[in-house]
């Protein structure tokens, strides 16, 4: 049993803190150790939430691009301030490693950073209206104007930094803002709701309603008062959330199988620690963690042993320890889902090159090799610290072999060719084509998001505002 006594969390609707009627433990996945109870929003509660939102926007609306600014700026700054507070949050709910929480709570300070710099220089253009007979004496401009309220439902492997790339561009936007976390990672988000409080965000510009998926889910994308729904999570939520939107604008970033391809003659003494880290970074469970390796035949056999090697040196333990680099599952169940995905390869022809095995709630960092391109641990997403290394005889067998999934988030290619980097540009089909690195590789201000069953609509956050903010035309007649 836990020696402090545990926080019962309430529900964040129109700047106040609400007792729910239900609440479910949230549980450590590491030790299962109680961390807090957490409100179980009803459908009438998160109306509420919807009602509130709504009823902040003209507010948020007619705030000056430069007030907007200031309150993300104010955010940032007040995260900066709480930096240790906010890496353990991470650390305890998601079971990620401290070292890794801390990379997530400066991205997250990044993020509202960028945010606060696109409060300023959200602008439409002007039309050339007298390029058609008709338009003669005219001017016409576009503007950008906010869209209303934002439903954001978040996933759990980067509960603070995911939250981050949909509150941050919806008050930079000026929209009002209703957050569905995980309920896995709920303690991120309150926490930062205490933030947006003392940055002076005004009451209804964030709510935070937590509980089950499927019911808060449905309340907000079924909702007419909601006019946009950004999701990150799983396609199969994301599938069923873009059914059910109607004609509400939707931005889905969904999951991913990626690959890296590396051609011959590329320095592997530098690309084998960040293929690890891309594999094995928060055991796995990123949405551009490296699935996939193909390695040219000349050095195959090489990047496997170099693989191997650097891959034991990583240490796995309790998230809070200084030291490790790999920690829990984000629950036991998925232990049980992922090592029957790694006993299937097998029996398919793969070979257990390291790993397959846990010690508790961990799975050890895994290694495949010779895995059918259709066994289920390499098509489909494994989220899970599982690398899948083959061997190609050609770069064209290499973007045959990544194109070959149902997802397409990002990619990545090693090559000292100018000309077969430009080709994977070309060829791979995918969001973005990262050469030279892992398809890890993130910052927040790029443009992020997948095709295929990977997603719609991109984040970073100048294009997460596109996505945020609805263009009008003005037309005005000079005669
Ligand atoms: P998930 O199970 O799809 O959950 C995501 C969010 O959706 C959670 O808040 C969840 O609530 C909620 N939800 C569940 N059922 C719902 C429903 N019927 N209607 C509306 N919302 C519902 O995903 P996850 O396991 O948290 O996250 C892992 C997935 O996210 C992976 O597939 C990963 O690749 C993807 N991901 C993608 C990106 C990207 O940028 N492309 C980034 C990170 C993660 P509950 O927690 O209460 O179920």
């Amino acid at each position: 049993m836990p020696n402090r006594p545990i926080r019962r969390e309430k529900l964040y609707i129109n700047g106040e803190w609400i007792k729910a009627s239900e609440y479910s433990n949230l549980l450590s996945p590491y030790d299962q150790e109680l961390l807090a109870e957490i409100p179980l929003a009803s459908v009438t509660e998160v109306t509420k939430a919807i009602e509130a939102a709504h009823g902040s926007r003209e507010i948020l609306r007619k705030m000056p691009a430069h007030e907007r600014g200031a309150i993300l700026e104010r955010i940032a700054n007040l995260i900066e301030e709480k930096f240790e507070v906010a890496a353990k949050i991470i650390a305890l709910e998601a079971a990620k490693p401290i070292k890794t929480a801390r990379l997530e709570v400066q991205r997250t300070i990044q993020t509202y950073k960028f945010a606060a710099e696109e409060a300023k220089r959200i602008h439409g253009e002007t039309i050339p209206i007298d390029a058609a007979p008709g338009g003669e004496n005219k001017i016409a401009f576009t503007i950008r104007e906010p869209i209303g309220v934002v439903a954001a439902i978040t996933p759990f492997n980067f509960p603070m930094n995911l939250v981050a790339h949909k509150v941050g561009p919806a008050i930079a936007v000026g929209n009002p803002v209703v957050l569905k976390p995980a309920s896995q990672t709920p303690l991120s988000s309150f926490f930062l709701a205490q933030i947006c409080e003392h940055a002076g965000l005004p009451n209804g510009g964030l709510n935070i309603v937590t509980g089950k998926g499927s019911t808060v889910g449905d309340v907000l994308v079924k909702s007419d008062l909601v006019k946009k729904i950004t999701f990150t999570g799983s396609p199969a939520v994301g599938r069923s959330i873009r059914d059910k939107a109607g004609l509400k604008k939707v931005t889905l970033e969904l999951g991913s199988n990626s690959a890296v391809i590396l051609d011959k003659n590329v320095p592997l003494d530098k690309i084998i620690p960040r293929c690890v880290m891309g594999a094995f970074s928060y055991q796995g469970q990123v949405c551009i963690s490296l699935q996939r390796i193909y390695v040219h035949e000349e050095v195959y056999e090489k990047f496997v042993d170099l693989f191997i090697t650097e891959t034991k040196k990583l240490k796995i333990g309790n998230p809070l320890n200084e030291d490790t680099d790999l920690s829990a599952l984000i629950s036991p169940d998925e232990i049980t889902r992922v090592q029957a995905l790694i006993h299937e390869s097998v029996e398919q022809g793969a070979t257990v090159a390291l790993g397959g095995d846990n010690e508790d709630t961990i799975l050890k960092p895994t290694i495949l090799l010779n895995v059918p391109n259709t066994s289920r641990v390499s098509c489909q997403e494994v989220f899970a610290p599982v690398v899948v290394i083959n061997k190609i005889a050609s770069m064209e067998e290499a973007y045959r072999l990544v194109n070959e999934s149902e997802f397409g988030l990002q990619a990545g290619i090693y090559t000292e060719s100018i000309h077969t980097a430009l080709n994977a540009a070309e060829q791979l089909h995918v969001g973005g084509v990262i050469i030279n690195d892992i398809p890890t590789f993130r910052v927040d201000h790029m443009p992020y998001g997948g095709v295929k069953n990977s997603g719609m609509g991109r984040e970073g956050v100048k294009y997460a505002i596109e996505e945020m903010t609805e263009m009008k035309l003005v037309v005005f007649n000079r005669d």
